[in-house]
């Protein structure tokens, strides 16, 4: 499959970013960490390589935050519309890109629920169509 490029910006469009396929991962997680961390009841996430990912516009406006029990949770916001934007992981190996701030449609789709045992009983999904993992 030949390498595809998509770009994602947050709300106030003042921070944008371009990442390349392949995706090392794609999918929901239902952890009660992405619920604070969003908002809402599962974060949809694709993971890179680092070398597939870069800023294109308002660097400097990015602000992070990485939770001190967590081995490796993390969040980064655009400071001017706090918006959740993607983030490198500790070891700088790998981006965490919020899939919801894509500007373009990504290439595939979701492959799996992780956490799924974590959801919260209101969490109106159904499950049927993807593997659930924890
Ligand atoms: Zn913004
Ligand atoms: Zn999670």
């Amino acid at each position: 499959m030949a390498e595809q490029t998509v770009r994602g910006s947050c709300l106030c469009k003042s921070v944008r970013y371009e990442v390349s396929t392949p995706f090392t991962r794609f999918g929901h997680c239902y952890c009660s960490r992405c619920r604070k961390a969003t908002g809402g009841v599962r974060s949809t996430n694709i993971a890179v390589p680092i070398a597939q990912f870069r800023w294109t516009q308002g660097e400097d406006l990015i602000k992070r935050f990485d939770l001190p029990e967590a081995k490796s949770f993390a969040r980064q916001i655009c400071a001017n519309c706090n918006c959740p934007i993607p983030h490198a992981s500790r070891d700088g190996q790998r981006v965490i890109v919020p899939a919801g701030t894509l500007d373009d449609v990504p290439p595939g789709k979701p492959s799996a629920h992780g956490h799924w045992s974590s959801r919260v009983s209101w969490a109106e999904i159904n499950e049927s169509d993807l593997p659930c993992t924890d």
